[in-house]
């Protein structure tokens, strides 16, 4: 099998999406050579990351510049972003695609993946489930997320996160409060901890609570009714009077707080809004306000997407694409979670991929597949 990655710094959308992010490592291209499998990589593709071309030749890659001879021949395009219309055009029948396709919101893309009789692997359509942990992408890097988030919150407070109390005066602990307790939540809660913050969360799913307390956090009680969760684990979209129950409870909260981060997303559709522009109203002067969903329609109102805006004096930071800004955390977690997904379904004796639809995880993420959309949570939500 014959594995290609592109340099995907080159076709990123500076500011709003530059991508830093390699899929594989040298360490990852070593263990996909011991498997019998062919890589090559289009030069400087790990260079933002911070691995060099010879370090992947080294480890047993072929380093391409003809990028279009190269991707003719290709099994597997694997990637962090989706491919342009232009490198699929070039594809061989029956070619997998691997990468971050963004499907709800690509339909297009994903049509003509599946006329060019592509195979496309979404990898935020791997299933939530303990076997497919080693490859859930969603997870690894929505998790550095959380953590790049509190840290560039910090930074831009005009004062400190931990109590500090000195013979010049005592500073007390920041308050920060994180609406959204998922992957990325939980560990921004975990790292404004570890900073000495006060940290205050919500989340729909109130069986999260527990996890928040035992990260040191408060959970916020709010009296909104039924809320629940899909059989995957994910939020349901709450009714219109619900959504304006929790805007009026974390009022307060927002009001009190230092920093606050907001990390909800509903799987497949837009994110719920949850600070309206008279909340921000409300913070402090030289308070933080991150929305980590502002390049996919956003949390905040006002925020703006691959920036960092004051409004009254707040800062509010919608960078997005976050992992990239720890580039090499963010593609050795990757480049891991894609050696995972290859290694499982290698075939040992034929060095091939076997696409067993059958089996669950690729039941989930192979999303189109010998001319077919072959999703059904897809084909509903095209209609
Ligand atoms: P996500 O990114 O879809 O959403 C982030 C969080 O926002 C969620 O916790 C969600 O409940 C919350 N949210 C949605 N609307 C909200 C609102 N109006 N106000 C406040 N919060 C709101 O979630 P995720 O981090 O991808 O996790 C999704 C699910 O998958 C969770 O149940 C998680 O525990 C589960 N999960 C399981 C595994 C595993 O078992 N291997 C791995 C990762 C995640």
């Amino acid at each position: 099998m014959k594995i290609i990655v592109l340099n995907e710094s080159k076709t990123s959308t500076p500011q709003i999406n530059v991508e830093r992010r390699c899929a594989v490592t040298p360490a990852s291209v070593q263990r996909l050579c011991k498997k019998g499998v062919e890589v090559n990589i289009e030069a400087g593709s790990g260079e933002l990351s911070h691995y060099l071309d010879n370090e992947y030749e080294d480890a047993g890659a072929t380093i391409i510049n003809d990028v279009n001879d190269a991707l003719s021949s290709a099994d597997m395009l694997v990637s962090v972003n989706k491919p342009s219309e232009a490198q699929l055009s070039v594809m061989k029948k029956g070619a997998i695609v691997v990468g971050h396709l963004d499907p709800f919101f690509q339909q297009p893309l994903i049509e003509s993946i599946a006329e060019k009789a592509l195979t496309a692997i979404s990898v935020e359509m791997i299933p939530r489930s303990s076997r497919a942990q080693k490859m859930d992408a969603l997870s690894s890097q929505a998790s550095l997320a959380g953590y790049v988030m509190v840290m560039q919150a910090a930074n831009q407070l005009p004062s400190i996160l931990p109590m500090m109390m000195t013979p010049s005066g005592t500073i007390k602990p920041a308050k920060v409060f994180i609406i959204g307790a998922g992957v990325a939540g939980l560990q921004a809660i975990a790292t404004a901890k570890r900073l000495g913050a006060n940290v205050l969360a919500y989340d729909t799913r109130a069986v999260v609570a527990e996890q928040v307390e035992s990260l040191g956090g408060k959970f916020l009680k709010i009296d909104i009714g039924e809320t629940g969760q899909t059989k995957d684990g994910y939020a349901k979209e709450l009714t219109e009077e619900q959504k304006a129950k929790q805007q009026e409870a974390q009022r307060d909260a927002i009001a009190n707080s230092d920093i606050v981060i907001t990390t909800a997303q509903l799987f497949g559709r837009k994110p719920p809004v949850l600070i309206s522009k008279d909340t921000l109203a409300l913070m402090k002067p030289g308070s933080v306000v991150v929305d980590m969903a502002a390049t996919s329609g956003g949390n905040v109102e006002g925020s703006v997407a691959g920036e960092t805006v004051e409004i009254n004096g707040v800062k509010v930071i919608g960078n997005g694409n976050w992992s990239q800004f720890v580039a090499k955390a963010a593609t050795d977690m990757y480049a891991n979670n894609i050696y995972n997904l290859v290694d499982e379904f290698l075939d040992e004796e034929s060095k091939t991929f076997a696409l067993n639809l059958e089996d669950d995880i690729l039941a989930g993420c192979v999303i189109a597949h010998e001319g077919k959309i072959t999703n059904e949570m897809l084909l509903n939500a095209y209609k």
